[in-house]
């Protein structure tokens, strides 16, 4: 009897703690810093405090950030996306239109002006420093090379600061390699705020050796949340068997995470923009999961892909943080003070 009793034991516990045995263990290694960074959460803001305070419809020039739930999000609360300034209605052109955090060419808010417009510039302020600093190497008479990834909509703004054909784009160490200045003025280099920041580096020791004289930024021009969430996953990626970055296909910082990844030794690396879309053989037999997210990525998309993998694995979750950010960004003064917009001076 003392036996069947013990073998009982042995039984309900087996019971107890099958269930969970059921699904294999996989321990989730939480980047951070991850996700919205100041720019992102300041644009964010602007077009929600400016749905407030001038109700709707406010009409939003490009994604405000490279995030369809963002944008779906803020569609639902009556923003308004277009491409082009002249999407807006004639009879809505007194509403207010929001320029996206990417930054916009100078063409951007002149034309805005010139239909009589009331615009809000979300432009992150660590985009605007790179404009200011092409605008001073110009007045300084320098050759500007800027490094960065055509046609993104950032490296259009920083081009559109100065006339046309005056900021030289370099995207690769080829291009750098090959680049024959234009003049015999100094030179100087800018980059867009997104990139890798081992590419970029590889990049500038090219031009540096062919032009050792080239001026550079005062202050890196990669950000914080760039570098920040780039280290987090250097940190975390050569440890796991697969590593996911939350993040829209067309939001730079994402992409480069990705890439990262790949290059710190992770064997799958997948930019995935919700838990819809994980491709679940990718992550067969993991133990080990790296979670990270672009700096235009909210944190309920993190959370829900940690639900999705508890729905099959049996989660513990580690956060890994390599930076502390205490970063945060004013905002527009008319968002600021209470003067309705038919008598606040356009932009
Ligand atoms: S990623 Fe960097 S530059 Fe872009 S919005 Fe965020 S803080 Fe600004």
């Amino acid at each position: 009897m003392q036996a069947l009793i013990a073998a009982i034991k042995v039984c309900r516990k087996c019971i107890m703690t099958e269930t969970p045995q059921q699904k294999p263990p996989l321990s989730i290694r939480l980047c951070a810093p991850r996700g919205f960074c100041a720019g992102v959460d300041r644009a964010i803001q602007i077009v929600e405090l400016a749905l407030e305070k001038y109700g709707r419809p406010v009409y939003v020039r490009h994604e405000i950030v490279h995030n369809k739930f963002v944008v779906d999000g803020l569609k639902a609360k009556g923003a308004v996306f277009v491409e082009e300034l002249e999407e807006i209605p004639a009879a809505d052109a007194g509403r207010p239109v929001i320029f996206s955090a990417h930054g916009v060419p100078k063409a951007v808010p002149e034309d805005a002006r010139t239909r009589n417009m009331f615009y809000l510039d979300a432009t992150c302020p660590l985009v605007s420093k790179v404009h200011k600093e092409a605008e001073i190497h110009f007045r300084r008479g320098r050759e500007i090379l800027l490094i960065g990834h055509q046609g993104h909509p950032e490296v259009i703004g920083t081009m559109g600061q100065l006339p046309e054909g005056i900021v030289s784009l370099i995207e690769t160490e080829d291009d750098a390699r090959r680049y024959v200045p234009r003049s015999d003025l100094p030179l100087a280099y800018i980059t867009q705020t997104t990139l890798s920041v081992d590419d970029t580096a590889g990049i500038v020791a090219v031009l540096q050796e062919r032009f050792p004289e080239i001026v550079a930024p005062h202050k890196e021009d990669i950000c914080y949340a760039t570098t920040n969430r780039q280290e987090a996953v250097k940190h975390v990626a050569p440890g796991v068997d697969a590593m996911i970055v939350v993040g829209a296909p067309n939001s730079s910082n994402s992409q480069r995470l990705r890439e990262v990844a790949e290059r710190a030794g992770c064997g799958t690396a997948v930019l995935i923009q919700r838990a819809d879309d994980i491709d679940w053989q990718d992550f067969e037999g993991i133990g080990s999961l790296g979670l990270t997210a672009g700096a235009s990525a909210p944190e309920t998309l993190v959370e829900e892909i940690i639900d999705a993998f508890a729905g099959r694995f049996d989660v513990t979750v580690e956060t890994v943080r390599t930076a502390e950010e205490t970063i945060s960004f004013n905002l527009p003064r008319e968002l600021r003070d209470p003067v309705p917009p038919a008598q606040a001076a356009s932009g």
